[in-house]
């Protein structure tokens, strides 16, 4: 149940209109990292995730993301001002002939999609999203930040950035706390999957733990497997922990559900 409260989050404050300020705030209403990506996200995220924990998490934050959608919104719109007002050259004509407020478009005036929204139904995998899509968030707040001089649309800026940090923070954690969950289980290849290829070689070529922790590093894959590797000639074609025909997808989240059998 969904319940609206006439006020905001965080009171938005605008000193005067700024229209081309408002059409870059766009980008975190309607944009492809914004506040509606971010509510719908997760909310529907919530739909698929079968751990009760988890769930009341993305509700959580999806319910606060709306209330951020609001924020933004309502700030748009007084940044917009009257619309009568507006330049001639103002470079979102959209948002001042159709909209008269805000427009659900980015700062380029691209539609919403819900092709913006990540939600796989794996755990660790929504949660990973979850975390880069803060992240994104965070890092255009802070690009915005840098674009207006109103001391009330900063203050939001500020708060709305120190949330989407608290926020990333909490995926963090439920991605420490489920360690092994979902598609990161180890699916068995011992061969493949702790191989790193060093492709790209000549000055520049770098050693750190992405290819030293646990990786057997190949210069030459041709030279070491004859052609391309291969399953069934360089690694077995069936692994010992591969999901077997039991397997049921919507299930393997559940904590209480026990793990599948190793395929025979
Ligand atoms: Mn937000
Ligand atoms: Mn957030």
């Amino acid at each position: 149940m969904f319940k609206h409260f006439k006020n905001m989050e965080f009171t938005v404050r605008v000193d005067r209109p700024d229209p081309n300020f408002a059409v870059k705030l766009l980008e975190q209403f309607g944009g492809g990292n914004g506040e509606l990506k971010a509510a719908m996200q997760y909310l529907i995220q919530s739909f698929g995730c079968n751990d009760p924990r988890i769930r009341d998490l993305m509700q959580d934050v999806a319910a606060e993301e709306f209330s951020h959608f609001e924020m933004v919104g309502e700030c748009i719109a007084m940044l917009l001002g009257n619309v009568d007002k507006v330049p001639k050259d103002f470079a979102a004509p959209y948002m001042a002939i159709l909209g008269g407020g805000p427009t659900l478009t980015d700062s380029a005036g691209n539609p919403w999609t819900g092709a913006f929204v990540n939600a796989t139904g794996d755990l660790i995998t929504d949660l990973q999203s979850n975390l880069a899509a803060e992240l994104r968030a965070k890092l255009v707040y802070e690009r915005l930040l840098q674009q207006t001089d109103d001391p009330g649309v900063k203050d939001m800026i500020r708060f709305l950035l120190s949330r989407e940090e608290a926020h990333a923070a909490s995926w963090s954690e439920a991605i420490a706390a489920n360690p092994n969950k979902g598609v990161m289980k180890d699916f068995g290849d011992s061969t493949f999957s702790h191989m790193y290829m060093d492709l790209s070689q000549g000055p520049g070529n770098a050693f750190g733990p992405w290819n030293q922790n646990n990786f057997q590093v190949l210069t030459n894959p041709q030279e070491k497997f004859g052609s391309l590797p291969q399953y069934n000639h360089d690694a077995p074609a069936q692994t010992p922990n591969e999901f077997g025909t039991e397997y049921h997808d919507n299930q393997r989240n559940n904590p209480n559900y026990p793990h599948p059998q190793h395929h025979q």
